[in-house]
This record gives C-alpha cells, sequence and structure tokens, in this order.
C-alpha cells in the first residue's frame, strides 16, 4: 500500500517541479544582430525578454557563436534572424520553440542576405516578426500588432525620403562591400561594390583598376566607405580616383558608443539617405 502511494506522488511531484519552472522562467526571444534586436524589441516591449546575441562592435558576417551563445539560442522560446545565409549559426541551431526568418516576405536577390538594408524590405520584416510573434504569444497579438504599426509609421518616413532618390539623374554609388543591391532594387539605384557579400573578400588590384576608370567615365567623385574591415579598400578608391570619401552604414552592427549616443537602426538609415542624397540627384 506504502509503495503504491509512492508512486502516485511521484508524477504529481514532478507535475509540481515543472509548473514551478514554468512559473520562473519568462519567455525568452532570442535575437541575432541589432537590426532583428531592435525590430523585436520595438514589437513586445516590456512583454517578453529579448537577448541579443552579436556584441557590440562585432558584424554579422564574421561572427562566430561561443558555447554559451549556442545555450542561450538551444533554451530560446522563439529564435529571430535575417537570413539563412547569413546568420547559419542561428538558423540551424535547434531551439526548444519556433524560429522565424525576418526575411522570409522580402523577394530575395540570389544569396544576398542583405534585405534589412532596404527600408522598403525591412518594412515587410517587421511587420512578419510581428505576425509571427502574435501566433506564438496570441494574448499579446493586439499589443504586438499596435507597436509594430507604430515602429513601421517611422520606418514609412524614411522610406518615403528614399523613393525620392527614384527621380534622380545620377543613381550610380560607389560602396565597399555589397550590401546594398535590395536598397538599390526597392528605390532605382545602382550600388557598385568594390567587394563582395563578405567585407572580408579581397577584390583584384585589376578589379580596383576597372573601378577607378568606371569611375572616372561616369564622373564619379564619392566613395561611400564603412568603418569595417575592408575601410581600407575604399581608401585605396578614393585616392587612386581622386575621389572623396562619405560615409554609409548597412547596420550589420551598433558600437557601444553608438548606442550611448542614442543612435538606431532608423536613426542610421536617415543618416545614409542624408549622405546619398549628396551624389544621388
Ligand atoms: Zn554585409
Amino acid at each position: 500500500m506504502k509503495k503504491y502511494t509512492l508512486l502516485l506522488l511521484i508524477p504529481v511531484l514532478l507535475l509540481l517541479t515543472a509548473c514551478q519552472k514554468a512559473a520562473d522562467s519568462k519567455p525568452q526571444i532570442v535575437t541575432t544582430f541589432e537590426p532583428m534586436y531592435e525590430f523585436t524589441k520595438a514589437i513586445v516591449g516590456d512583454k517578453v525578454e529579448v537577448v541579443n546575441i552579436v556584441p557590440a562592435n562585432q558584424e554579422a558576417h564574421d561572427f562566430e557563436p561561443s558555447a554559451k551563445d549556442m545555450t542561450t539560442l538551444t533554451n530560446a522560446d522563439v529564435i529571430v534572424y535575417n537570413s539563412k545565409n547569413l546568420e547559419t549559426w542561428a538558423s540551424s541551431a535547434k531551439n526548444k520553440g519556433i524560429k522565424i526568418e525576418a526575411s522570409t516576405p522580402v523577394e530575395k536577390i540570389g544569396d544576398d542576405p542583405h534585405t534589412w538594408v532596404s527600408p522598403k524590405s525591412a518594412l515587410l520584416e517587421v511587420r512578419y516578426i510581428a505576425e509571427e510573434l502574435s501566433k506564438k504569444f496570441p494574448d499579446y497579438k493586439e499589443e504586438f500588432t499596435k507597436n509594430a504599426d507604430s515602429y513601421i509609421d517611422k520606418l514609412k518616413k524614411i522610406d518615403q525620403g528614399f523613393d525620392q532618390l527614384k527621380t534622380a539623374k545620377n543613381k550610380t554609388f560607389i560602396t565597399q562591400h555589397e550590401a546594398f543591391a535590395y536598397l538599390g532594387r526597392d528605390y532605382g539605384l545602382t550600388p557598385v561594390a568594390i567587394t563582395g557579400l563578405d567585407p572580408e573578400m579581397e577584390p583584384s588590384s585589376a578589379t580596383l583598376i576597372k573601378l577607378k576608370d568606371e569611375m572616372q567615365k561616369a564622373n564619379l567623385d564619392t566613395v561611400y566607405s564603412e568603418k569595417n574591415s575592408s575601410s581600407k579598400l575604399a581608401e585605396t578608391l578614393a585616392r587612386e580616383a581622386g575621389a572623396r570619401l562619405l560615409p554609409i552604414n548597412p547596420v550589420e552592427g551598433l558600437t557601444d558608443e553608438q548606442k550611448k549616443a542614442g543612435e538606431s537602426y532608423l536613426t542610421i538609415m536617415e543618416e545614409n539617405l542624408r549622405f546619398l542624397k549628396e551624389t544621388i540627384k
């Protein structure tokens, strides 16, 4: 009889422990890099905890997750990442909940993962993340939708600013790495990159000479430079072509200083627009 009672007690105890655990831990959303964090945080506010993986001062391309990062990912209720062609470590992680590939609703250009660099494509991403999160947390659907709408309103203002570039005469601009194809497609611009999809790739000297000739033929007097590992290439090309340097930022990460100064995906995109207007006119 005693044995029988004990056996009955075990499942009850297990159930109690499980309930206790669930009550203790808030659901957790894990995002990959800065824009994914910003979009998700804007949607969920304080309702769900959001943790970002790629640290400040690092960019998405050359990031490798630590063992601790992998544990954070496997314990996540939701993983939000941009593209399986960029954050492979997140798209292949086996977590206990769902995964949201933010770029799903964006029509792709080959294997290029840089969808978020276009505000028009970012709009689709924010809407999609909000819809998927509302399925996962139906109690917050109304609030998530409202929050997404207010972030999208801000994005739309920037999108309208970029739309004005469509009527410019000069639509070509030289950039460091191939991060601006979606921006080009969505706003009728022609970005020409010194290096490929990954900023670590090195162009040949023949490529640099060809670019210099093209710039001179097209009367382009500006090279848009990113603050990353390949900025020396932009400096070299600008020097060779007698061109000036202007900054552009594909928002692949934000430094601590930028965050402290209140910078965000939105403010950086506004700045990109302001600098692009200097040559696209
Ligand atoms: Zn990139």
